[in-house]
């Protein structure tokens, strides 16, 4: 005995066993498979269903993270990009850069963009005088 899986016109699924193929053949083109549901006589083989198989195989068992990634904005980018700005257009101070960022809000130095390094300890004696200044996480270029 084999078994099919048919399907009628009207979308019904179900199982008919015959004893070969070629019983199932002779049966179908008699026109004497019809439908246990609705009596339709348009019965058809379901063909294979491979797409079920096909999906598991390929499914990767677990998502890998790099092609996910693939088309997400990334921060690195802008962060990048921010440096390349601040590196053209800032003047680079070093570490003398509480220092100067103070003269300049006192008006002892000439006012302009500058950049450099910090301590936390500065940091906050600028906070402290109301000297403003923006923390950025650069990159480092020359590693
Ligand atoms: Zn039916």
């Amino acid at each position: 005995m084999i078994t099919f899986d048919l399907s009628c016109d009207q979308g019904h699924r179900f199982e008919g066993w015959f004893r070969n193929r070629q019983e199932f053949e002779r049966q179908l083109g008699e026109g004497l498979l019809v439908c246990p549901l609705c009596g339709s006589g348009k019965v058809r083989k379901e063909p294979c269903a491979p797409a079920v198989h096909v999906g598991r195989r390929t499914a990767p068992e677990r998502p890998e993270a790099g092609p996910r990634d693939r088309g997400r904005p990334r921060p690195e980018a802008f962060f990048l990009a921010l440096a390349r700005f601040v590196e053209r257009n800032f003047e680079d101070v070093g570490g003398r850069f509480a220092e100067e960022a103070r003269k300049i809000h006192r008006g002892e130095a000439e006012a302009r963009n500058i950049r450099g390094t910090t301590t936390s300890e500065e940091e906050e004696a600028l906070r402290e005088e109301g000297v403003e200044f923006l923390k950025v996480p650069l990159p480092k270029y020359d590693a």
